[in-house]
C-alpha cells in the first residue's frame, strides 16, 4: 500500500518569522497524520534552518524547492545537494514547471539533478505536466514520456523506489483551474503505465504520485479518492495553515475509505 505524501511548496513566499510560525502551526495541527500520512514542506532556501528548527521531533519533514548537481565549488548563487544534507533536508523539488519555463530548465539538467540527489541520499520530487496547449493537442502523454525518459535517465529501478512522481498540468498551477479527478487519474494512470513498461509492475505499483494543480481544502478528497493519487503537491493552499490542514485531512480520511 502506498503512503500518501502531502507535500507544500512555499514557493518564493513567506518571511522568516511567517514562515517559522506556518511550520509550528502544520505541525502542531496535523499530529493525526503522524504513521499515517507523510507530511512535508518546502520554504525559500534561507528559511529552511529555522523551519526545521521548528518541526524538530514532529512528523513533519522539510525539503527544498531546488538544488544545483554539482559538488560545493565555484557556482555562485546556487545551493549544492551537500548543503541540503548538511542542514537537514531530505527531499527535494526538481523540474517544477516555474524552473522549465521561467527559469529555462532542461529535461536534461533536471535529470542530472535527480541522479545527483539520488546518489546523495535526497528524495527527488520530480515535477512533469503539460501546458495548456499541449494538452488543447492531445499531446498530454507525449509530453509526459519526454518528461520521464528525460528526467528518469539513467535511474535504476533500485534507485526509482526512492523517487516522487508529481503531476502538474502547468494550466493548473496558480491559476485556480484544476484538473479534474478524472482528468488527473488518467494522466497519473498514464504515468504508472510508463513506470510499469519502463521498469517493473512491483516498482510501478510502489510508486508514488502526486498531483499538483491548484489543489485546496474544496477539491482534495475528490483528488485524493482517485485510485493513482498518492497524495498532493500543493503551492497558494500551503501558505495557510487554516487552508493546508485540510488537505492533511484529506489524506487521512482518503486511506480510511
Ligand atoms: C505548485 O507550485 O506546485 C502548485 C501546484 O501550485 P498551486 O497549488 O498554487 O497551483
Amino acid at each position: 500500500m502506498r503512503r500518501y505524501l502531502v507535500a507544500g511548496n512555499w514557493k518564493m513566499n513567506t518571511t522568516r518569522e511567517q514562515g517559522v510560525a506556518l511550520a509550528a502551526a502544520i505541525a502542531a495541527g496535523s499530529t493525526e497524520a503522524a504513521g499515517r500520512v507523510d507530511v512535508l514542506i518546502c520554504p525559500p532556501f534561507p528559511y529552511l534552518i529555522p523551519v526545521l528548527d521548528a518541526v524538530k521531533g514532529s512528523h513533519v519533514t522539510v525539503g527544498a524547492q531546488n538544488a544545483y548537481f554539482e559538488a560545493p565549488g565555484a557556482f555562485t548563487g546556487e545551493v549544492s545537494l551537500d548543503m541540503l544534507l548538511d542542514v537537514g533536508c531530505q527531499s527535494v523539488i526538481l523540474g517544477h514547471s516555474e524552473r522549465r519555463h521561467v527559469l529555462g530548465e532542461s529535461d536534461e539538467i533536471i535529470n542530472r539533478k535527480v541522479l545527483a540527489a539520488l546518489n546523495k541520499g535526497i528524495q527527488p520530487i520530480l515535477c512533469v505536466g503539460e501546458l495548456l496547449e499541449e494538452r488543447q493537442g492531445e499531446q498530454t502523454e507525449a509530453v509526459l514520456d519526454r518528461q520521464m525518459e528525460g528526467g528518469l535517465k539513467g535511474v535504476t529501478a533500485e534507485q526509482l523506489s526512492h523517487v516522487v512522481i508529481a503531476y502538474e498540468p502547468v494550466w493548473a498551477i496558480g491559476t485556480g483551474l484544476t484538473a479534474s479527478p478524472e482528468q488527473a487519474d488518467s494522466a497519473h494512470a498514464h504515468l504508472r503505465t510508463w513506470l510499469k513498461n519502463r521498469y517493473t509492475p512491483e516498482v510501478a505499483d510502489a510508486m508514488r504520485i502526486l498531483y499538483g494543480g491548484s489543489v485546496k481544502a474544496g477539491n482534495a478528497a475528490a483528488l485524493l479518492g482517485q485510485p493513482h493519487v498518492d497524495g498532493a503537491l500543493v503551492g497558494g493552499a500551503s501558505l495557510k495553515a487554516d487552508d493546508f490542514l485540510p488537505i492533511i485531512e484529506a489524506g487521512i480520511q482518503a486511506i480510511q475509505r
